[in-house]
């Protein structure tokens, strides 16, 4: 420090030479120096800020070829002084120290604002005359910064010689113009550092406090419009830009005027903005925040920007409604006195309820003020009463809870159910003291349980019927998912893939075993199940365990709530014994069209010959051998035609369970006797032998004759025809135990080993062509096996087609009972006909049929007369008055039936015998003919003989 402080001898003023600097001869500028000077000056100030004041001094030094410069500036805190913060040249050992304010040249510098000169100095400033030089002459200008004066630049010149002039102030003004610039950007770029220092402090704060919450803080523009990035931390869904439409993507619809309204609030009144309110969370679902915000002011006091944190209070709310919610159902249900609560003092027997206890049990309010509580226990049903007794015992003996559900008897009759919860307290002494509780109707609880349980029961039984129904049945039910997967298969199908016990479910097609092709046509099935969203239905032949079977399948969508298909559900059935039947039925068509073909034929074969034989009796008339030829021929072929359509009926009759027998104890012998007389000239016309054999001793059957000749009529007939010319015919009877086997042998064509089987059935014929010539409806044999078995019996053939055989032929085996001879049956008197003259009437509708009987009645000698309708014969009857009257039954105007009952109502026509002609011979025509009066029924075309009989029955009677 400067120690001397001697009082000066001069004033600033006597020391001041500044007007020489103006007078003083000026050196020329050496501005080359100069520039390089401050060249150099602005290097420094780019590469060491901080030694600009010390090359200020040494380039002012140098410039001014000072013996010292120097640059002091004045520093204000507990003294006023200078600080020589920068000296050049001899005082250099000087830098960093200070001088007083007044007691300094840069003092009065400053105090003048001006640029000084001062000669001997230390007349004024005797501080400085401690310095190492003298100070011969000083040179100073202020130094400015942001246009105040802070200090000041100066060159001293230790020597007598050296004297500043006019050059030296423009010098070392400039330099110091340029340095107080200099500063003056280093001040304002240290400033702005600064404030940016700050700002990125104050960042990082935000960040730590963004980092360190769990809320989400933001920061939101003044007007918040836009907010900055910020961290959602799963309340909300983050942002790493600023955002402006925070308010649509984070913030629900209802809840933006209340968003906006609060933010305006705030902005308005520059205070705290706060709010609870709904947010859209990151995960999209609603929650609920408390959000706070401060604004940020300037010094003008204008809102900068915001500051808030906002923290997830979802649980919070949801806690807080399901309480409310849970509070507003208590009082609901207070209020609909569904809940009743308690007191009972138990020593005392004093029980307090509530209204809704009272309205509850049914009892006054007064039964719950303090009454015995046995006044309640009255309103329990009366199977539960006991029970809950027990129970409030139980209570009150361990002094613990009482838990108990009962029912209540109501004004009307009805039950409500209620649960009771209760506390026993006990007093000082243990001893049971007060029991509060609460009872609630749980009625409807009771009733959506019992419901529930029915509904689950009725599911549960419809889980059983449908189980059982498709373990029951035989069909393969399944669901194959769209991917060609087993999701279902029922018993029968796991049965058959050998998959027991589900294991099939999940797996593939041909993980199942299915050949490729079958397992493709699974899948394209489903496929187009899947787009038709349409039942499709077909047929697949299989050939497995089973043999070769046919399966017919149907599958259908199952469709999901979307409406999608979501799976195939199936069922496929064995319908192999179906599609057989339907073969059969088809065969048996076929065969009755053939067969309808053939009987037309048959019918007209033995017309031809009748009509040639009319025409050869007109044409030979007075020829009585042709005649008779004729009529021979005639009759045979009527004959034939009349077997034909008998065999028919027979056989429909048998089909139809229509067949009666007229069952007697017959003989064995007049029943061959009868079949033999038959065939014999069949059997004579193709030139066969025919050995009949019987056993010895008679055997007595239970049957009826005239089918059993048929029986082996057809037989022999069959014989007789399916055996060429001079063929060995045999029928031979034997005893075989209690049953008699007839066998009917012929060496003829024989039967094909694969027609055996269906000799028997109906229109069975093995050649038509064969059949044909020899006329035949393929159901002779058809007939024979209906007899036998009518009769008890059995029949079977058995036949060598071998031509080369030498036993070529056919056999028929009968088989029938023997009944064990009781009488021995003699022989049956023959009906002799006794012709005599009588009074007839034929009455037909067909002329022919009515012209012919009648001539032939005539011949036989009778009077006759004709009717063609049922009214003419009633008229003709009623004036002829014949003793009896043959009477076609379908006839126009007056049926034939009808006709005889008003004949036999009339006095002269109940004597009248009137015997029915019919085409229809059953049981049940005959019956109706005999209601209506008639004593015959004959069947069309009638047989003489057969008329004949029935007229000389008439007569005996
Ligand atoms: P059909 O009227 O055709 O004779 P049947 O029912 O009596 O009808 O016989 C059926 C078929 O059985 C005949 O068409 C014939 O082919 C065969 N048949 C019946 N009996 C004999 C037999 N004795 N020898 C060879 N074939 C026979």
């Amino acid at each position: 420090m400067f120690t001397n402080a001697d009082r000066p001898v001069a004033t600033v003023d006597e020391v001041l030479i500044t007007h020489q600097l103006s007078d003083r001869p000026r050196r020329e500028p050496d501005y080359a120096a100069e520039c390089r000077a401050l060249a150099e000056l602005a290097a420094v100030m780019a590469e060491s800020p901080d030694s600009l004041f010390q090359k200020l001094a040494e380039t002012a030094l140098e410039l001014c070829r000072a013996g010292s410069a120097g640059i002091s500036l004045r520093e204000q805190n507990d003294s006023d002084v200078f600080r020589w913060v920068a000296v050049a040249g001899a005082y250099k050992c000087y830098r960093g120290n200070t001088l007083p304010r007044y007691f300094s040249p840069c003092g009065a510098v400053l105090d003048r604002n001006t640029c000084l000169l001062m000669a001997d100095p230390i007349r004024s400033f005797p501080y400085i005359e401690a310095l190492t030089s003298p100070v011969r002459e000083v040179l100073l200008v202020p130094f400015y910064q942001d246009s105040q004066p802070v200090g000041t630049v100066w060159v001293v010149a230790h020597d007598t010689q050296t004297h500043f002039d006019a050059e030296d102030s423009r010098i070392i003004t400039s330099l110091t113009k340029f340095a107080g610039a200099a500063v003056h950007a280093l001040t304002r770029a240290a400033a702005a550092e600064q404030a940016n220092l700050a700002e990125r402090r104050r960042e990082e704060h935000f960040r730590a406090l963004a980092t360190a919450t769990t809320d989400v803080v933001y920061r939101m523009s003044a007007d918040w419009s836009e907010v900055q990035p910020l961290d959602g931390r799963g309340l909300i869904a983050g942002n790493d830009q600023p955002l402006r439409d925070w308010l649509d993507r984070n913030i629900p619809a209802n809840e933006h005027a209340t968003v906006r309204a609060a933010v305006q609030v705030a902005i308005a009144t520059k205070t705290m903005f706060e709010l609870e309110h709904q947010v859209i969370r990151a995960d999209g679902t609603l929650g609920w925040t408390f959000s706070r915000a401060i604004p940020l002011l300037d010094d003008k006091g204008q809102i900068v920007e915001w500051f808030g944190a906002a923290s997830d209070i979802t649980r919070r709310k949801i806690a807080e409604e399901n309480l409310h919610d849970i509070r507003a159902r208590m009082e609901n249900a207070l209020a609909v006195g569904a809940i009743g609560t308690w007191s009972w003092d138990v020593q005392l027997d004093r029980f307090y309820g509530d209204a809704s206890l009272a309205r509850l049990f049914c009892v006054l309010p007064a039964d719950v003020a303090g009454g015995p509580l046995a006044r309640l226990m009255k309103s329990i049903h009366p199977e539960d009463r006991e029970r809950v007794a027990r129970d409030v015992q139980h209570a009150v003996h361990h002094c613990s809870v009482f838990e108990s559900d009962y029912r209540l008897t109501q004004a009307d009759g009805s039950w409500r159910w209620v649960t009771a919860r209760g506390n026993v307290e006990a007093d000082d002494t243990g001893r049971a003291a007060r029991f509060p509780g609460v009872v609630i109707d749980i009625t409807e609880r009771k009733r959506v349980e019992a419901e529930l349980l029915r509904v689950t029961e009725e599911a549960e039984r419809r889980k059983r019927l449908y189980e059982a129904i498709l373990a029951s049945t035989p069909d393969f039910v399944y669901v194959f998912s769209l991917d060609y997967r087993v999701l279902y298969a029922n018993e029968a199908l796991a049965i058959m893939w050998g998959c027991p016990d589900n294991s099939s479910v999940g797996k593939t097609f041909t993980e199942i075993g299915y050949p490729t092709w079958h397992a493709d046509m699974h899948c394209r099935e489903i496929d187009r199940v899947r787009a038709t969203k349409k039942p499709i239905q077909g047929e697949v032949p299989f050939h497995g365990t089973y043999g070769r079977r046919i399966y017919e399948y149907i599958f259908v969508p199952v469709m999901g709530a979307d409406g999608e298909v979501e799976a195939v559900a199936g069922t496929t059935r064995d319908v192999t014994g179906r599609k057989d039947m339907e073969d059969e039925l088809r065969e048996a068509d076929r065969k009755k069209d053939e067969f309808i073909a053939l009987l037309a034929h048959e019918l007209r074969n033995p017309l031809a010959p009748i009509r040639n034989g009319l025409q050869v009796m007109r044409l030979a008339e007075n020829d009585p051998a042709a005649l008779a030829a004729a009529r021979n021929m005639m009759d045979r072929q009527l004959g034939h035609m009349v077997r034909l359509i008998d065999d028919l009926l027979d056989v429909s009759r048998i089909s139809r369970n229509k067949m009666q027998l007229r069952r007697d104890n017959i003989l064995l012998s007049d029943v061959i006797a009868n079949t033999v007389e038959a065939v014999k000239p069949l059997v004579d016309a193709a030139n066969h032998s025919l050995r009949v054999e019987l056993p010895p001793q008679p055997i007595l059957l239970d049957a009826d004759l005239t089918r059993l000749a048929q029986v082996f009529g057809n037989l022999l007939t069959n014989s007789v025809k399916y055996t060429p010319a001079g063929g060995a015919i045999s029928l031979v009877a034997q005893r075989d135990g209690s049953d008699l086997v007839v066998t009917v042998r012929d060496n003829g064509i024989g039967i094909p080993p694969d027609f055996l089987p269906h000799i028997f059935d109906m229109f069975s014929q093995v050649d038509r062509s064969v059949e044909r010539a020899s006329g035949g409806l393929g159901i002779g044999l058809a007939l024979v096996k209906g007899l036998v078995e009518m009769h008890g019996g059995t029949v079977c053939a058995t036949s060598d087609c071998n031509p080369d055989s030498s036993s070529r032929g056919s056999e028929f085996t009968v088989r029938l009972p023997i009944v064990q001879p009781a009488r021995t049956a003699g022989e049956k008197p023959v009906a002799s006909v006794e012709r005599v003259k009588r009074k007839l009437l034929v009455v037909d509708d067909n002329q022919d049929g009515a012209t012919s009987l009648a001539m032939m009645l005539r011949i036989l000698g009778n009077e006759v007369r004709i009717a063609h309708d049922g009214l003419a014969a009633i008229e003709v009857a009623a004036e002829f008055r014949p003793e009896i009257i043959l009477m076609d039954v379908g006839m126009p105007r007056l049926n034939g039936l009808d006709a005889a009952r008003r004949i036999k109502s009339e006095p002269w026509g109940e004597s009248m015998s009137i015997i029915a002609l019919t085409g229809w011979g059953q049981e049940d025509d005959r019956q109706r003919s005999a209601d209506a009066g008639c004593v015959g029924h004959l069947v069309k075309p009638v047989d003489m003989s057969q008329l004949e009989q029935t007229l000389s029955a008439l007569r005996k009677n």
